[in-house]
């Protein structure tokens, strides 16, 4: 039986929240920027000394590069709120890619992620056990945390939308936070739906008053890596299996050779992942040692210590859940006729083909079918629901 408090390296059932934080302490968010005001809430947090992440949408966050930069040179972290920002359970039910949303948006944000994994933010907090398991079914989406839910709502947008001025938006929000007494805080530096209230969006006003005062109360303010429930997975690595297709999965033999000949359940199975940027990896089978090819065709073995060229791979996912690796010489990895795994396969149509199967997941499985069941039914009863508003319209 798997441990409920444990938290996984990977897209949970239950988003994360500042709840056991210590009192008076805080976690400033800021979601679906990069815009015009982005810079000057990163630079008056800085100043403040007050680290916050930033939630970023990929399509502006793709227009923006500088935003990010400065974000990076200013110690603030850069996490993925998906591509175009959509109602994340809704858009799975009727068969949207919510792993392309989240992969694309790591495509712009990787080179300002400063942490070894991404944190991830639902829009609008949405989520559902599906989203969770859909998104833990890809490789590309192996090294994620998330999603990061709150305590203190964002709710900066809605007073915009009605014209509030800055004190007041800055008043509700120190009474939300005096009644919550810690956690988690979402602002928004831009608004990625309602455009037409973007132009009035006054968050950086609203912190220029409620920072000094929440300072004077004695609060506290840290980084989202330093919620306890997020810095604890911190130590865990992402561990995955492989397997042939054949259904054998890929399992260390002979201390370094690796054969898909392996059963489930076997440790020997395990593998971990380093992600190198430009679809570059280096993967680490059990023995704690990197795949390596040694620079040589037809050698293949978890022997090395360090990584260098020759224990790096190009990760070409077929689909979202099957990869092929291609070495550093060009060969791509293959499975020989005793199920032996080398650096043989001189064209693509040659190449093993491989299911990834995130292995946290599998130990947490937590999804009953019951629970299933009953999703099934709440979802149904909402299609009823909006049905009969129609009609009753
Ligand atoms: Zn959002």
């Amino acid at each position: 039986m798997f441990n409920l408090n444990k938290a996984f390296y990977l897209y949970q059932t239950q988003s994360f929240t500042g709840t056991e934080l210590p009192a008076k302490t805080l976690c400033l968010t800021f979601d679906d920027g990069p815009g015009k005001h982005t810079a000057d809430i990163a630079r008056f947090l800085y100043e403040n000394n007050i680290q916050a992440t930033f939630f970023v949408v990929g399509k502006y966050a793709y227009h923006h590069p500088d935003i990010l930069q400065q974000l990076k040179e200013m110690d603030h972290l850069v996490g993925n709120h998906t591509y175009e920002h959509p109602d994340i359970p809704y858009y799975v039910s009727v068969d949207g890619n919510i792993i392309d949303q989240v992969v694309r948006t790591d495509a712009v944000i990787k080179p300002y992620v400063t942490s070894n994994r991404v944190y991830f933010r639902a829009p609008y907090g949405k989520w559902s056990p599906e989203v969770a398991h859909e998104l833990n079914r890809s490789i590309l989406t192996a090294n994620h945390i998330g999603p990061i839910f709150w305590e203190v709502a964002g709710i900066d947008c809605y007073y915009w939308q009605n014209n509030w001025p800055a004190e007041e938006a800055a008043a509700r929000y120190l009474t939300d936070i005096e009644q919550q007494g810690r956690g988690i805080v979402v602002f928004h530096d831009e608004i990625a739906d309602m455009d037409v209230v973007k132009p009035r969006n006054k968050t950086l006003e609203l912190l220029k008053i409620l920072v000094p005062q929440l300072l004077e109360r004695g609060y506290q303010f840290v980084s989202l890596d330093e919620i306890p429930s997020i810095k604890e997975t911190s130590t865990e690595k992402p561990t995955f299996t492989l397997r042939s297709k054949g259904g054998k999965r890929v399992s260390l033999k002979n201390k370094i050779e690796l054969y898909a000949v392996g059963q489930a359940g076997n440790l020997q199975n395990l593998l971990t992942l380093e992600e190198l940027g430009y679809g570059k990896v280096a993967i680490k089978a059990a023995n704690n040692l990197y795949l390596s090819t040694a620079g040589e065709t037809n050698n293949l073995t978890a022997s090395a210590v360090e990584m260098n060229a020759t224990e790096t791979f190009d990760l070409i996912p077929v689909n979202a859940t099957t990869i092929m690796l291609r070495c550093t010489n060009g060969f791509y990895v293959a499975i020989e006729k005793n199920g032996k795994l080398s650096s043989s396969a001189q064209f693509m149509r040659q190449a093993a083909i491989f299911s990834y199967a995130n292995h946290n997941l599998a130990v947490k499985n937590s999804i009953s079918l019951m629970k299933r069941f009953s999703l099934l039914k709440k979802r149904l009863l909402f299609v009823k629901s909006k049905l009969q508003q129609k009609i009753s319209q």
